[in-house]
């Protein structure tokens, strides 16, 4: 029973929500759109790994129809490293899917300013927690990232955009030590990016690894 009337109206909202939507594509527009997408099948040109932060949707973002880009969203969006093991890699998972079978053409690494999950990493992860530790786990993924922030000195706030940067570097990294994207990427059916959005302008950045920086995706001029 929900005690919290709030919450209903929470849940309510989403139901307004998938209204809309179905009025849109189910009823006005007599479902050619979705029967397209299902006769056809989905054929994403791009790939995104996206965080889970509810401020950073990139589909949202970049302007994206449905049916456009293949997305996978975790914490930070971190890319791990190719392991051969029994355990269950869901991002790992969602690459061979996207490079293997959908043959993507494009890997956007999404991250972003304000990232809860940079922040628990560059914060003390040995204090006692209620919790069980799967996030300390998952973000040792950037142990190097951090490391070389915190090398770099200067303000948290310096520390915190360094990290984030150098994070999508390793993920960037990460990503060649799966087989199947690296020889993709020799043969030049594959390219690999890492941008990262500013919650607080909306300014995307690109990484250039010619001169290894990040640089504006747009001009100011072409934003206007
Ligand atoms: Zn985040």
């Amino acid at each position: 029973m929900n005690k919290n009337p709030d919450n209903n109206s929470v849940i309510e909202t989403l139901v307004e929500g998938y209204k809309s939507f179905y009025k849109k594509y189910f009823e006005d527009d007599h479902n050619t759109f979705y029967r397209n997408l299902v006769e056809k099948g989905q054929a994403p040109k791009t790939m995104i790994i996206a965080c889970s932060d509810s401020r950073v949707d990139p589909a949202t973002v970049l302007g994206c129809s449905l049916g456009e880009v293949f997305v996978v969203r975790n914490v930070a969006n971190l890319v791990p490293p190719c392991e051969n093991d029994t355990k269950h890699h869901g991002t790992s998972a969602a690459l061979e899917f996207a490079v293997c079978f959908l043959k993507v053409e494009h890997i956007i690494i999404f991250g972003h300013s304000h990232c809860g999950g940079i922040r628990a990493l560059l914060s003390d992860f040995s204090k006692p927690s209620a919790t069980s530790g799967f996030i300390s786990s998952w973000m040792d993924i950037a142990l190097g990232a951090k490391q070389k922030a915190l090398d770099d000195q200067g303000s948290p706030t310096l520390q915190e955009k360094h990290c984030c940067e150098y994070s999508l570097i390793n993920s960037l990294h990460n990503l060649t030590s799966f087989p199947w994207i690296a020889e993709r990427v020799r043969t030049k059916e594959l390219t690999l990016h890492a941008w990262h959005f500013d919650l607080e302008t909306g300014n995307i950045r690109r990484f250039n690894p010619q001169n290894q920086c990040f640089e504006n995706l747009v001009t100011t001029k072409e934003l206007c």
